[in-house]
């Protein structure tokens, strides 16, 4: 029997959204030295809006036959109450570094959510050790503070002490915009039409809205890759004149 100890287990922080979606398939892509049973998706629920996000990424789960443990955060809500990504708050339109975004943060969201990644990957196998993925990008750096490398370097040290090595946190696209992640994406073998498992827009429309800071964000991607966006959007277009707004250019 092989040493058990030497399986490492790898948890993927897996949304359903574009970052994560292709975080997903740099670790399958990884197959020949990561047995699927050892690859984990998890999921977290907590009670957002763009519950497409979490469709998508079963969809994509049962696909490629990967474990799937869906998290419910529900209690951030009691946390929360007030947050534009929860609650009846309308979600604010225009660039994602704009300052209307920081209504879009969840308190504590990120935290939590590592934190039980945490004790996921630490739960499966006591003998093994764990890797938990994790698709922060510097897209998210302006506005959320607990997206940027000192928030995640602490992460990874929380992490590492507090199993005494046995899991590291990775969040290989720290340093890379979306439209960096998309090329990734593409350049391991995904096609743009994959990215039609994939859901991104806050506004919780049957459709993609187009406008708000996420389809931006998502759009002008697609646009640097040089792709077209599979989804379906309400306004393909407004996103262009958003994007001159940019606060940081
Ligand atoms: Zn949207």
């Amino acid at each position: 029997l092989p040493d058990r100890s030497s399986i490492t287990n790898h948890v993927v922080v897996f949304s359903g959204g574009m970052d994560s979606f292709t975080l997903l398939h740099s670790v399958l892509r990884q197959e020949v030295t990561i047995p699927l049973d050892n690859i984990y998706a998890l999921s977290f629920n907590y009670g957002q809006r763009h519950k497409r996000e979490l469709s998508a990424a079963k969809i994509v789960c049962d696909r490629h036959g990967v474990s799937q443990h869906f998290i419910s955060l529900a209690f951030l809500n009691d946390l929360s109450p007030i947050s534009a990504l929860t609650s009846d708050t309308p979600v604010p339109h225009g660039h994602y570094a704009a300052p209307s975004m920081k209504q879009t943060v969840v308190p504590g969201r990120n935290t939590i959510m590592l934190a039980a990644a945490l004790a996921f990957a630490e739960g499966l196998d006591p003998d093994r050790p764990g890797i938990i993925y994790y698709g922060a990008h510097s897209g998210d750096h302006d506005i959320y503070p607990d997206c940027r490398p000192a928030y995640i370097e602490a992460m990874q040290a929380v992490v590492y002490t507090a199993t005494e090595g046995r899991v590291i946190l990775r969040a290989p696209f720290m340093d890379m915009t979306k439209g960096d992640i998309l090329k990734h994406g593409l350049n391991i073998g995904l096609l743009a039409e994959n990215y039609r498992n994939t859901w991104t827009c806050y506004a919780g429309g049957a459709v993609s809205c187009g406008k708000c800071g996420s389809c931006t964000e998502r759009l002008l991607a697609f646009d640097e890759a040089g792709m077209i966006d599979p989804l379906e959007y309400q306004d393909r277009d407004s996103y262009k004149a958003q994007a001159k707004d940019d606060p940081t250019a």
